[in-house]
């Protein structure tokens, strides 16, 4: 029977990048999606953005952008990284689009008919400086279960709790540092408590849908005074579910100044980004969702489990939606054992992995070679990770096609074998008696275990040919039948291979099929023979990887060029880094000597902005203030204002000089060519 799923990856924050934590996500989903079509299944892979909170909100307003124009920027860069990575989303949407603002309304709507909202004047944190309500995001102090210090107001990064801001001991705003004050404010609840959610997600955690190590952990949260308070059933707590305006989200219907918190619309993203696929292809959503034989299915880390394991399924099951069939939880990957997280980012940037040349299949196998179905922390190390590649990945399977396909190419026209005798079909008979194997392990997630199995094969491919010695075949005289048997039983084992490997190594199974003249290949074409079959001319299909080539994904350029000004280059950035930096075109309107020092002029700026800005310039050495006046020059205008003896200097300007200025004088204030004006950015 045709299975129909609905797969979703947990929606990235569009406040960066993706790094490696992303893409082992995304590549473990991926191999599960390509394995369920492969062997037949439907389905519907999709993702999002997630667009909305306060971080982003004040992310885009540091980046002088409105965060609409700040979420597109960073949505506009996920593509080199999806392809890149061979990483087949049916669509790719946002949680800002109207199909998500529309069904995180209809949801709340049917929550609160349903006598699931409540309303509820709380105490919040404001910071007194800034002048507004905090985010959880942005206070921090101590977890209230564990003690862990520098963890955010919601839940802790090392215990996995889930907290009120106010439960944190020690708190401080991470905007301006300031102890935060508590303000009233009125707030919106999903009740969580209520018995019927307590009861419906007591029997949903446990029967089942969730990996026994999640289940048992997310049991823990429904005993009786867990959350400190024990009149409340089953331990678990209401859901605060609005923040206050200024708030760039989906807006409370009938409550003006309210927005839903991020984590509301966020999960509903999923609908929202299948809908609008659906939309596209003339599917009616309602009805494909109404399917009682889809089942929809969500691939997400170990840090969301409760969002994932509580408050999504609530919101569905009471909003009279249908509810997930499945959450596959995965851990963290480390690179060289280092932690990473998701606010820290890591070691290795995927997009400098493909910049450099690195082949993105033999990531692809090597985190399928390191995943399992358990909730595990896996870890990059590089030595470990060339190991794999060269001697499983080309040393074992590789080698099997580009020991034989010559002979078969020059000897037999490129022709295999009609009849290839008993002891190839016994061993190829042995290749696809493991199908079954490979299908249940790819299903159960067991992407370790299915590489070694599928390796173990190649080892016999292996132990065959070198049984046989082709290379010595083709010396001796009459001996070109058992030659092309032997040829012909390792293409045929490579092509068995391959359709077992192809979840995790799509191009390169690819350019196999363009190989041996086949169409593209699916698991039931492992039980066809194809004697007779004339293949193509062989090419080298992967390479090795030179040891050398890894160093280049951990470390800058090694040895900087020394410069003529006797300075060397400074550690290489991406433009990201360069973005941060703010040049301006300024007008110098006014420039005259300090009083008190002989190396600072005082500059009065134009850039552009309706006022101007003083700025002290240590370059009285080389100009007379009466030369520098009307002038135009180059700016820092987003460097942190800096308090001086002489006053607020809100800038600097740019000027190249020698390392050391007093062996080798000479200042030299940068000027645009003509037709810069005031206020123009240097990019
Ligand atoms: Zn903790």
């Amino acid at each position: 029977m045709t299975r129909k799923l609905f797969v979703t990856t947990a929606l990235p924050y569009a406040n960066a990048p993706f790094h490696i934590g992303h893409m082992m996500e995304y590549i473990q989903a991926d191999i599960w999606v390509r394995f369920q079509r492969l062997i037949g299944h439907e389905v519907n892979f999709v993702c999002a953005d997630d667009a909305h909170g306060a971080p982003i909100m004040i992310a885009a307003e540091k980046a002088g952008k409105t965060p609409q124009a700040f979420v597109a920027e960073i949505a506009a860069g996920r593509k080199p990284y999806l392809d890149g990575f061979h990483i087949a989303f049916d669509n790719w949407h946002s949680t800002d689009a109207p199909e998500n603002h529309a069904l995180a309304q209809d949801i709340y709507r049917a929550l609160r008919d349903n006598d699931l909202v409540a309303t509820r004047t709380i105490e919040q944190f404001f910071d007194p400086l800034k002048n507004m309500f905090l985010p959880d995001r942005y206070i921090k102090g101590e977890c209230p279960k564990c003690g862990t210090k520098d963890q955010y107001g919601d839940n802790c990064e090392n215990c996995g709790a889930v907290y009120a801001p106010t439960e944190l001991k020690n708190p401080y705003s991470a905007l301006s540092g300031a102890v935060p004050v508590l303000k009233s404010s009125e707030h919106f609840f999903f009740k969580l408590s209520d018995a019927r959610c307590v009861e419906f997600l007591e029997a949903w955690t446990q029967d089942g849908k969730l990996q026994p190590e999640v289940a048992n952990k997310v049991k823990e949260w429904f005993v009786k005074g867990n959350d400190g308070d024990d009149s409340k059933p089953g331990g678990l707590a209401d859901w605060d579910i609005s923040r206050d305006a200024p708030y760039f989200g989906i807006q409370i219907p009938d409550a003006p100044g309210k927005y839903f918190y991020v984590w509301l619309d966020a999960p509903v993203g999923y609908l929202a980004s299948l809908k609008h696929l659906l939309d596209q292809r003339g599917v009616d959503f309602d009805a494909y969702l109404a399917d009682p034989e889809l089942e929809q299915i969500h691939f997400i880390g170990k840090d969301i489990v409760t969002f994932h394991t509580l408050f999504w399924p609530a919101m569905l099951k009471f909003s009279g939606r249908k509810v997930p069939d499945r959450i596959f939880v995965h851990g963290f990957i480390t690179v060289s054992g280092e932690k990473m997280s998701k606010s820290r980012g890591t070691g290795i940037s995927p997009l400098r992995y493909l910049e450099i040349g690195l082949n993105p299949e033999w990531l692809r196998y090597y985190i399928a070679a390191k995943l399992n179905s358990h909730v595990e922390d896996i870890d990059f190390n590089a030595e470990d990770f060339v190991a794999r590649i060269n001697a499983d990945l080309v040393g074992k399977y590789i080698n099997i096609a580009s020991r034989a396909a010559g002979f078969l190419n020059k000897r037999f026209a490129g022709h295999l074998s009609a009849d290839i005798g008993v002891e190839g079909r016994v061993l190829l008979d042995a290749l696809r008696a493991h199908q079954g194997t490979v299908a249940q392990l790819y299903e159960e997630r067991e992407f370790g275990k299915v590489l070694r199995e599928i390796m173990a094969l190649a080892d016999r491919v292996n132990g065959y040919v070198d049984q046989h010695k082709p290379w010595e075949l083709a010396k001796q005289a009459g001996q070109d039948t058992v030659l092309h048997d032997v040829c012909s039983v390792c293409i045929e084992a490579f092509r068995l291979l391959t359709i077992y490997l192809k979840p995790v190594l799509p191009a390169l199974a690819a350019q196999v099929e363009a190989f041996l003249h086949v169409e593209p290949l699916v698991f039931a074409d492992a039980s066809r023979a194809i004697g007779g079959h004339k293949i193509g001319e062989y090419k080298h299909l992967m390479q090795r990887i030179d040891p050398k080539a890894m160093d280049a994904l951990f470390e800058p350029p090694a040895a900087p060029a020394v410069l003529p000004g006797g300075e060397a280059l400074a550690p290489e950035i991406g433009i990201d880094d360069f973005a941060k930096i703010d040049l301006r075109i300024a007008k110098i309107v006014e420039a005259k000597r300090v009083d008190g020092s002989s190396k600072l002029l005082q500059l009065t700026l134009d850039v552009g902005e309706g006022r101007l800005r003083n700025v002290f310039s240590g370059i009285q050495s080389a100009y007379a203030p009466e030369d520098l006046v009307g002038k135009l020059t180059v700016v820092v205008a987003n460097l942190a204002p800096r308090k001086m003896k002489f006053g607020l200097s809100e800038g600097m300007v740019l000027a190249a000089s020698h390392a050391d200025e007093k062996a080798q004088p000479g200042l030299y204030v940068l000027e645009p060519w003509p037709g810069a004006t005031p206020g123009l950015r240097v990019r």
